[in-house]
C-alpha cells in the first residue's frame, strides 16, 4: 500500500520536474528571440538606450563604445547635437556589431563597429557620424580597420563645415601646436602657453592644423 502511493509520488514529481523544464525552456527561447532577430546568418541586437554620440547600451545589458571615432562627452559643446544624430541612427533599432583585434575596452565596454539596416542598405554607424561631423576620427592601435576610411570622411565633413566643423572653416587667430605632441591648442589654453618655444608652431585655423597632422587638444577644444 505505502509503496505503491510512493510511487504514484514519484510519478506525478517526475511530470511536474518535465513541466518546469519545458515551460522555462520556451520562456528562454522567447526572450532569446525578443532581443536577436536574425536575417541571412547575421545576427542582429536592439539598442535599449543612447548614452552619448559613441556609446549605447544593447537590450541584452551589453555597453558597446563605436570603435575609432570619439564624440564629444557631457558638457563639451555639441554633445547634445552628437547624442540626438546618434539616437536618430540606432535608437530601438536592430544593430549589428563588427569587431576589431581588441573585443573590450579597460572599462568592460564591447569595443564594436556598428551596422543599422535603413531600407534594403546597411549604413555604417560609426562612418555616418564622422561624415556628418558628429563625431571625430579617433584612433586607438591596435583597432584600425577602418581608420583610413575615418580620416577620409573627417576631411569631407572639415571641408563641407559640417556639424562639429561648422564655424572652424573661417576661425581665425593663431593656434599654437605642440611638435612634439602633435596636439594643437586655442592661444588661451594653459597647455599652449607651457609649450616650449623650439617645439612651438602656429597655425591660423583648426582645420589648417588638422590637415598637417596634429590633433585639437581635449582640453580647450580648438
Ligand atoms: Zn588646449
Amino acid at each position: 500500500m505505502i509503496g505503491r502511493s510512493l510511487k504514484r509520488l514519484h510519478w506525478q514529481l517526475g511530470i511536474i520536474a518535465f513541466a518546469i523544464a519545458i515551460a522555462s525552456l520556451l520562456i528562454l527561447q522567447k526572450s532569446e528571440r525578443s532581443i536577436r532577430s536574425s536575417s541571412a546568418g547575421k545576427s542582429y541586437v536592439k539598442v535599449a538606450k543612447v548614452i552619448d554620440g559613441d556609446t549605447v547600451r544593447l537590450r541584452d545589458g551589453r555597453i558597446v563604445r563605436y570603435i575609432g571615432i570619439d564624440a564629444p562627452e557631457v558638457g563639451k559643446p555639441f554633445y547634445k547635437e552628437a547624442k540626438v544624430a546618434n539616437s536618430k541612427l540606432v535608437f530601438r533599432k536592430n544593430v549589428r556589431l563588427e569587431f576589431d583585434v581588441q573585443k573590450f575596452d579597460r572599462h568592460g565596454r564591447v569595443l564594436a563597429y556598428v551596422y543599422v539596416g535603413r531600407g534594403k542598405e546597411e549604413v555604417f554607424v560609426n562612418a555616418e557620424l564622422v561624415r556628418l561631423g558628429y563625431a571625430k576620427a579617433y584612433t586607438v592601435p591596435p583597432n584600425v580597420k577602418y581608420a583610413n576610411l575615418f580620416v577620409k570622411l573627417q576631411r569631407e565633413a572639415m571641408e563641407k563645415g559640417r556639424g562639429l566643423w561648422r564655424n572652424k572653416a573661417s576661425g581665425r587667430g593663431r593656434y599654437i601646436a605642440n611638435k612634439r605632441t602633435l596636439i594643437f591648442h586655442r592661444p588661451t589654453c594653459p597647455y599652449a602657453r607651457k609649450i616650449a618655444s623650439p617645439n612651438r608652431l602656429f597655425f591660423n585655423s583648426p582645420i589648417e592644423a588638422m590637415k598637417a597632422g596634429y590633433r585639437p587638444c581635449r582640453e580647450c577644444n580648438p
